[in-house]
């Protein structure tokens, strides 16, 4: 009965131990949230090597994420272009303005109107306040009536840096009030957009504002007015699932991320690996989704043409 018992035990002592050796060898092939943060250290390392460059980059300066050159801000001028590898910096919606109406034409609407907060979503006035602090803007859409080649149109320009151009309750608002003032006085719509998608602070009522941006957007349609988008870097999620697709002419600069859902997203969905140009300006051309795509500093003058073509008088001429 003790030899068996210490049979047993020595057993029972093995299989434990070789279970623990069997788990302990499972536990090490499986990257637990631990392990992954640790193989990820030295990734944290480079980015805060990547951190100490970008600390000895010094003030007015800024390096290229394309070509990594370090470039005076001022090279960039007002297109903002990087000078070595013509890649498209993000434009804000003042100097966009400046860039595509003619000069001190540009007369702005709505000028003060912004967000409430009506789901009470925690620290979404805390974020707003200083966004709008950091960029001057209200929230991330400027719309206005202005000239381009000397012919009246609503413009609308949306601004990646207010909520990466997220589209909220006044962003709709905004722009269906524009579409609206555009209806009234005959005149042609361009928005140029740049967005996340919806603005999810806002949940229902940010998906809302789709549908009343694009029913305006149809009702300038129907009283046979021109509307004309530039699809900027990113344009994403609810701006393309709505007017961003709605131009009757549909331009974009070179280089741009448009999309709905994120490739990570849709290749997952889908369980197909996706071509590596998806996604960009240059694909959906090839593919009938846009127009053109125009350099940046062409599209003043391209703009001008379209609304020429369309015959939409001189200011003073009509
Ligand atoms: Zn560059």
């Amino acid at each position: 009965m003790k030899l068996l018992n210490n049979i047993k035990s020595g057993i029972d002592k093995i299989t434990v131990d070789n279970l623990k050796g069997k788990v302990t060898a499972i536990k090490d092939a499986i990257p637990t949230p631990e392990k992954k943060e640790k193989k990820e250290k030295p990734k944290k390392a480079e980015k805060s090597a990547d951190k100490d460059n970008k600390e000895e980059i010094p003030d007015g300066f800024i390096k290229c994420p394309s070509c990594s050159a370090v470039i005076d801000k001022k090279d960039l001028g007002a297109l903002k272009i990087c000078p070595k590898c013509a890649k498209l910096f993000r434009m804000n919606a003042k100097d966009r303005v400046k860039a595509i109406a003619d000069k001190g034409s540009f007369d702005e609407f709505d000028i003060n109107m912004e967000s409430v907060n009506p789901l009470n979503f925690p620290d979404y006035e805390v974020k707003i306040k200083s966004l709008q602090e950091k960029t001057g803007l209200k929230d991330a859409v400027k719309t206005g009536r202005c000239t381009i080649g000397g012919r009246p149109c609503v413009l609308g320009v949306m601004d990646s840096g207010f909520m990466m151009g997220s589209l909220g309750s006044v962003v709709g608002e905004k722009l269906t009030r524009a579409f609206e003032y555009a209806t009234e006085n005959k005149l042609p719509v361009i928005i140029f957009t740049c967005s996340g998608g919806a603005r999810m602070q806002e949940g229902i009522v940010s998906l809302m504002q789709m549908a009343k941006v694009s029913a305006a957007a149809a009702k300038h349609s129907d009283a046979g007015l021109l509307y004309v988008t530039v699809l900027t870097d990113p344009t994403t999620g609810g701006v393309t699932a709505s007017y961003a697709m709605l131009g009757d002419i549909i331009l974009s600069e070179p280089k741009t991320l448009i999309g709905f859902a994120g490739r990570r997203v849709i290749e997952g969905t889908i369980k197909q690996k996706l071509p590596d140009d998806f996604q960009t300006s240059e694909f959906l051309l090839e593919h009938g989704f846009i127009d053109a795509i125009v350099d940046r500093e062409n599209l003043p003058d391209v703009l001008a043409n379209i609304l020429k073509l369309h015959n939409v008088e001189k200011a003073g001429e009509a």
